[in-house]
């Protein structure tokens, strides 16, 4: 994280922020609660695969075209807070992430990391997840350019797709 480049996260923060109304409309008042809870429409949600006690997802508001959530199924804001197994699923799911985006993307790099607490950029602080953001030489000048757009919804399906087939070749999922 020495590298971590602020200005990575901010075209899409302020849409991020605007997306927490859509988010106190959910069932729980938690979009990552709803997910956990509805397998059936992991598709819809862009659910890429489930652990015994932690699933993978991609952002509905990505930087790139390469943003993964990684958090637990349970409601939890604490790390301390989680079983050590949990902790153990979590960070190993983190990083079969990083790999599953490797490959699929070609990513030569990667952020990964937890922002903790709305000052720090949490759009849902209450409960914990972790980014895995996809990066290739120069995007930072590429997203300069483009400062303030973000992957357009087809973009999102498509990638999903990509994800879901090399998720089934790593043997992540069914
Ligand atoms: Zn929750």
């Amino acid at each position: 994280m020495a590298e971590f480049n602020p200005n990575l996260w901010a075209p899409w923060r302020m849409e991020y922020i605007r997306s927490l109304d859509a988010d106190a409309r959910s069932d729980t008042g938690c979009f990552l609660c709803d997910y956990a809870a509805a397998p059936a429409e992991d598709t819809a949600h862009h659910v890429i695969w489930r652990g015994e006690r932690v699933f993978v997802m991609m952002n509905r508001f990505p930087y790139t075209n390469g943003h993964l959530l990684i958090a637990p199924l349970r409601h939890c804001a604490d790390p301390l807070a989680l079983e050590s197994d949990e902790l153990n699923e979590l960070t190993r799911l983190t990083y079969l992430g990083v790999e599953l985006l490797r490959r699929t993307l070609h990513a030569e790099g990667f952020n990964v990391g937890a922002n903790l607490g709305r000052c720090a950029g949490a759009g849902l602080p209450d409960h914990l997840h972790h980014h895995v953001v996809a990066r290739w030489t120069g995007d930072t000048n590429y997203m300069a350019v483009l400062g303030g757009t973000r992957v357009i919804p087809d973009g999102l399906d498509a990638t999903y797709a990509q994800l879901i087939a090399e998720a089934q070749k790593m043997g992540l999922r069914d």
